[in-house]
């Protein structure tokens, strides 16, 4: 056994500091090529981590060198008490920065309090301005509160504010411009992600994948060049520009097109437990079984510095196939 390292590094020399946290399978929308229409199998309370299983979870990895925590879900924000969560996990050692991946329905509420309770960062997903297609897209009415919610985070503060908007051929392209010249407006990032083929229910299919280079060029045509803005140290796989008039940034995520997995930094934790070296691959660990049977911290941080041995050096290749996943990304969080 290795001795545990104050950083968790893999056998690629990838330092992981992110960690992404499915909180919840649940969700109050029910986007078409997310979740299954029908015949859902929701888990059980009993099998979805309680707050002091992420806590500890979460504890374990700041010390070995997570500084970035993210919220996802299914809907972060259906879950009960999260704003204690966010609170209990800012407040770690070790912790820079929170996150929260949310489809906005409920911000306009909770934003206040979250922000209170020390979250500063927010991505907020959206694949369409049009109320009607919205419908369409997510089987419910609620537009206006999303909108209403982009809104109130930006009154308040939150920095950065992120729009999430997936690339669908025939779905939303015709909102591409739209969606980047939301930049001139705001000062929010607008990024636009490639539709990934994930979950056995996955909706995905090359006819509706549209690449971030189309995107790009629609862009330009429209709106003038795209000036890149330089990465910084550790950020996402986002590749960003602006435009010349921008307040706000345009990013590209391209995980189809152009790979990214050699800065890979994060790891994922399903909502029930489950530790995912790798978004694409079906390798998951039963964390939960340890957390119960209450693993010590020291024994967990021996366990992060071995497995992270077996993250992969990348998913995607330039095989001809596509890689996919079982699981449905409504319990993988994105
Ligand atoms: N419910 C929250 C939300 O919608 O932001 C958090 C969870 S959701 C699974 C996280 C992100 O994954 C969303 O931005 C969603 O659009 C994106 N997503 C879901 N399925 C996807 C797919 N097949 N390809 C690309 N992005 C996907
Ligand atoms: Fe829910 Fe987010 Fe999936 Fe849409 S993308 S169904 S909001 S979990
Ligand atoms: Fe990381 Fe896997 Fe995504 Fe590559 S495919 S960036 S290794 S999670």
């Amino acid at each position: 056994m290795t001795k545990p390292k104050a950083n968790l590094t893999d056998s690629f020399g990838r330092s992981i500091t992110y960690l992404r946290l499915s909180i919840t399978d649940r969700c109050n929308l029910r986007c078409f090529y997310c979740m299954p229409q029908a015949d859902f199998n929701w888990m059980e309370p009993t099998e979805i981590l309680r707050f002091e299983e992420i806590v500890q979870l979460t504890r374990v990895l700041a010390s070995l060198g997570v500084k970035k925590v993210r919220f996802t879900g299914g809907e972060p924000l259906v879950r009960r008490d999260v704003v204690k969560l966010v609170r209990d996990v800012s407040s770690l050692p070790g912790v820079e920065e929170t996150c929260l991946t949310t489809n906005g329905v409920l911000l306009k509420k909770m934003a206040q309090e979250l922000f209170d309770a020390g979250l500063r960062h927010l991505n907020i997903s959206l694949d369409t301005l049009r109320p009607e297609r919205f419908k369409e897209v997510t089987g419910r009415d609620h537009f206006q509160d999303v909108w209403e919610g982009i809104e109130k985070g930006l009154d308040l503060g939150f920095s950065p504010v992120k729009l999430n908007f997936v690339m669908m051929r025939g779905k939303n392209d015709d909102e591409i411009v739209d969606f980047a010249r939301l930049t001139r407006q705001y000062p929010m990032d607008v990024r636009f992600i490639e539709f990934m083929p994930i979950g056995k229910h996955s909706k995905w299919g090359r006819n509706y994948f549209f690449s971030s280079d189309e995107a790009v060029k629609q862009i330009t045509a429209e709106l003038g060049p795209l000036n890149p803005v330089k990465p910084e140290a550790g950020s996402g796989p986002a590749e960003l520009y602006t435009l010349s008039d921008g307040m706000g940034r345009i990013g590209f995520i391209s995980p189809l097109s152009h790979r990214f997995c050699s800065k890979c930094n994060r790891l994922r934790v399903t909502a029930d437990g489950r530790l995912r070296l790798c978004l694409f691959s079906d390798l998951e660990i039963n964390i939960r079984d340890m957390l119960r049977q209450g693993v010590t911290d020291t024994e967990l941080a021996q366990f992060f510095s071995d497995i992270i041995l077996k993250k992969p050096g990348r998913y995607l290749s330039h095989k001809k196939e596509v890689p996919t996943c079982e699981r449905q990304m409504s319990s993988i969080g994105g």
